[in-house]
Parts: C-alpha cells; structure tokens; sequence
C-alpha cells in the first residue's frame, strides 16, 4: 500500500480538471433548470471539495420528463423506427462516446474516485461496446410463428414496453448507465434515467452526445436529483411502464412497492451481494490470492459482485493467509489520476463512514484485523485494504454487504461444507471457485444459488453474458440478449384460416 503522503489524495498529475459543461436537466432534447430552480453539490471525493452545482430535479421536472418520453413512445419515430436505423443511430453514439473518452474518464474519476486508466481501459472500453453490441441487436428482435388448433394461425410481436425509468446508482456511473440505456434504446422504448447524485456528469454529458447522434428528442431524458424526490417520482408514476432498478436491496424493496401502489409497472431490480470465492487445496496459490485481492479490493470494494466472503480449504489457508498479507501490502491506495494507483476514495464522506464502522463492528465481533482498517492520507474518502481472518458466518462482516475494501477470510473442510457456507447468506449474486479438479468445479457451480458463477477467473464481464440476482439480490437479467427481453412486451395475433368454422 502507498504510504501517508502517497495515500493523500492531493496530487492531480498534472491533469487539468475539465470544464464541467453539463449540469442541468436533460429534458424533451434541452439542458434545463429544475423547477424549483434546485440545485446540489457533486464532491469530489479525493478532497471532499464541491466539483460542480447540479439541478435537483423532483416530482414536478419528472412529469415534464415523463411527459416527454411519452410523446416520444406514443406519437414519436423512435418505436417506430426501423431496428436496422436504430442500430445506426446507436453506433453513432457510441463513436461519439469513443471519441470524447478522454474528457468522459477524467469527468468520471473525480465524480466517483475511480483510478483514471480503470475508468478508460475497463469500463469506458465496455460502455462503448455494449452500445455496439445492443444497436447490432435493434434488427433481430423477432417474435414467433404459431400453429394453433381450432384452424387458427397466430403468431407474437415483441414490442418495445413503453416509457421506462431507469434508476442507477453511483458505483459505475456510465456503466450502469449503458447496461439499461442501451437494450432500452435498441427495443425501442423512450426513458428517464434517474443517475446517482454522488455521480450525475456522466449521463449529462452523454445526453448531449445522444441527441448529437440523432436519437430524437424525449426518447432520452436525464433528470438528476435524489432517489427521495427523484427515483420516487419515476417509480410511482402512472405513465411510467417499467422501471429498470440498479442499487441496494432496500431501496429496491421501496421501489418494488412503489410500483404495486401505483401502476402496477413492470420491475426489474439488480441489487446488493455478498459472494462467496471459494479456493480449494488444488488451487494454483498465487492465481487464487489474486484473483482474492481482485474479487474485493477493485473498484474501490464498491462492487455489487464483489467476492467479500473468501473461504479457503484447510490444506492451503495458512499459506494463502501469509500471502494475502504481503500482497495486500502491495495494492496501492491513493489520488487516482496516478497510474500507479489501483484504488481510489469511496465515493463520499457517508459511504466512508461506513465501511469504517463495519471495520469496528469486525473487531468487536471478536474478527481478527490481519491488514489495513485504518483511514489513510490527510483529507478525501480513503481506506486501507482490509483483511480479517477468524470470521463466523453469523458475524455482521460476514453477513451485510460492506461495499468497500474489507475482506473476510474463512477457512472450510470439506466441498459439502464450502457449498453449504457459501449459500448461507440472503443474497445470491456471484460466486467464484478457484480449483483444477472439473468435478468440483461443475458440482459447485450448479449448487450455489447465484446469477453468475466464475470458474479460475473473477468478474470476467461480457456484453453476452447474461447476470444479475438469486434471492434477494434481484430479478431480471442485465446484459446479453436476455436484457432485451426486460425492455420488450409480448402480443399474441391470431386469425382463423380460410374454409374453417370461424368465418
Ligand atoms: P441505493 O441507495 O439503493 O441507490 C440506488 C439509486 O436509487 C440511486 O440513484 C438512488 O438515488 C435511488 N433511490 C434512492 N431512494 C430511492 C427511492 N425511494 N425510490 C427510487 N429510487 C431511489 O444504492 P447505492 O448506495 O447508490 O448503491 C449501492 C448499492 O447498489 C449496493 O447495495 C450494491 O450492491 C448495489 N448495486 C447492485 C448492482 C447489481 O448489478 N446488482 C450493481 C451496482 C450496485 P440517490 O441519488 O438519492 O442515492
Ligand atoms: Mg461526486
């Protein structure tokens, strides 16, 4: 880990901060001011100092958004394009993205605190390709040919659901961003994203580069705000047909019965984990204590699928614990426009606060601290990678999602047992194994209850990869074609044959 002065947070590396050019509401094709003329603070959590004013929008600037949208779906080109002249629409835009990178990574490490090069090598690189990816879908969205009895034929439209609200959260501000925007886009719907407040510059910016595209006005809105006024409002509406939902399980919960009290609208949630990465004797040590220290420390640990509870087996644990050790010594905490950087502050002042309690509560719980718990560098959100060994299952480390870089270290037996421990948990996220022998390896994947299973490998994404939730970490699918079907309705035709009883 970087030292004190390292850890500080303080050095820009000679970047020049760009000009925040996008800070009000994206509404009907223009920047607009809230209503209420509202607005809040982003902070840049390196230093905790304010990077911009942002409108805060509310009930009302989600009617006009909502208002909007609905003009869009219900009398606009866009549902009616097309999906060939969609797609094209969509690869424009995501050159457009490709093209303003620079200035997209740099707006979105200091929103979020994200290392720079993860922000343009990792998550921009995936933005843009899962554009591509969903535009070269917009065409192939085709329903089915029914043989019916009774001398009917039939056959199914796939059409785009309607108005949709899609509420991220800040953690992958533009990734998050694209996972709903982009099967949105392509099935045809018209949308009011509702970004983070931590995290609101990206998706402003990318308004402005959608409308340069030609997606016409109203099919996207981008209303900023908080999740009380502004996520409320879009789930509660009653022209509002399906809400896509990335964040915690409680809010999700919240927005699950927003919907039942309103419209009763379509719900999709992806929500919070705590999954297991399983490391057996076999493992290949070196690869497992990486893929460790990958699992919870990327990102920040501010990651949804984040492999916090690390069981190892027995014959390996006290070699794996010595070498998690020093190579947790090795991850370099600090300012992350520097590229030697792997992680950055948390996202603001109260996530921070957090995970330091959480640290707390661990060493009250009786957890040993084996690396890090402490804050580090003078001022801005930073915490040390942490590590705590002689973690119970019933422990609160072990049990809530921490969302930050603390790990807990476990030790199993026997494969019954590390199955067993792993789904003991009401989350059902990811899950990893870290072993050479194929029949651990099949017969743990199909026995831990869990939307994404990797095998010697950790968060290894791909746009047609579906993932999301078991238990109460969600339902419904991003990424990969399954997406798509969140964003579109099924409609049933049927007409009798000439010559039968029905004419
Ligand atoms: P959060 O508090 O649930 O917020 C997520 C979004 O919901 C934010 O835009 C938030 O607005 C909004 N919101 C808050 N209250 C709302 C309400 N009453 N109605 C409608 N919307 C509301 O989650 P977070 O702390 O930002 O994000 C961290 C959580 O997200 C973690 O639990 C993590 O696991 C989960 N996550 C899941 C995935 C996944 O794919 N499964 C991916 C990333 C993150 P504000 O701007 O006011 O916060
Ligand atoms: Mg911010």
């Amino acid at each position: 880990m970087a030292s004190e002065e390292d850890c500080s947070g303080t050095a820009e590396n000679g970047f020049m901060l760009p000009e925040v050019k996008f800070t009000k509401l994206f509404i009907n094709g223009s920047f607009v001011d809230a209503v209420s003329g509202k607005t809040f603070e982003t902070i840049d959590p390196r230093t905790g100092d304010v990077i911009a004013e942002i409108a805060s929008g509310d009930k009302e600037d989600v009617d006009l958004a909502v208002a909007a949208a609905r003009d869009a779906f219900d009398d606009g080109k866009w549902p009616r394009l097309p999906g060939y002249q969609r797609g094209r629409i969509m690869m424009k835009f995501a050159d457009l993205i490709e093209q303003h990178v620079e200035e997209l990574a740099v707006l979105e490490c200091i929103d979020s605190g994200k290392p720079l090069l993860v922000s343009k090598l990792v998550d921009f690189p995936s933005v843009i390709s899962m554009f591509r990816y969903y535009a070269g879908a917009a065409d192939k969205i085709h329903g089915e040919t029914l043989k019916l009895a009774q001398e009917l034929q039939g056959y199914t439209l796939k059409e785009p659901i309607g108005v949709v609200g899609l509420i991220i959260p800040w953690n992958y501000p533009m990734l998050m961003f694209a996972l709903k925007v982009a099967p949105a886009l392509a099935a045809g719907c018209t949308m009011i994203v509702k970004p983070a407040e931590q995290t609101p510059l990206t998706a402003l910016y990318c308004a402005h580069l959608a409308k340069q595209a030609g997606i016409p006005d109203g099919v996207l809105n981008v209303v900023t705000g908080f999740g009380r006024t502004v996520g409320a409002a879009i789930s509660s509406h009653m022209d509002v047909d399906k809400v896509s939902f990335t964040g915690s399980t409680e809010t999700g919960r919240v927005v699950m019965e927003a919907a039942a009290r309103s419209n009763l609208k379509s719900v999709s949630l992806e929500l919070g984990g705590k999954s297991p990465l399983l490391i057996f004797d076999d493992a290949d040590i070196d690869m497992a204590v990486e893929l460790a220290r990958q699992a919870v420390f990327f990102n920040q640990g501010e990651i949804c699928v984040a492999g916090s509870r690390v069981f190892v087996q027995e014959g390996i644990y006290d070699e794996f614990v010595k070498k998690i050790a020093l190579s947790s010594k090795e991850w370099i905490v600090g300012d992350p426009f520097d590229p030697r950087v792997n992680q950055g502050p948390q996202v603001d002042k109260r996530q921070f606060d957090k995970i330091l309690s959480y640290i707390d509560h661990g060493k009250r719980e009786g957890a040993t601290l084996l690396t890090g718990g402490k804050p580090c560098g003078e001022k801005g959100y930073y915490i040390e990678p942490t590590i705590f060994t002689d973690v119970k299952d019933d422990m609160l480390i072990a049990k809530d999602e921490i969302f930050g870089p603390v790990m807990s270290l476990m030790k199993f037996s026997t494969v019954e047992e590390a199955i067993q421990r792993a789904n003991y948990t009401k989350y059902g996220l990811a899950a990893g194994i870290v072993t050479k022998d194929l029949n651990i390896a099949n017969r743990v994947s199909r026995s831990i209850r869990a939307g994404i299973i990797w095998v010697n490998c950790y968060f290894a994404f791909d746009n047609d990869c579906p993932f999301g939730g078991y238990k109460m970490s969600g339902f419904g699918r991003d990424s990969g074609l399954h997406a798509l079907e969140k964003y579109l309705k099924v409609k049933s035709v049927v007409t009798p044959i000439y010559g039968s009883p029905w004419l």
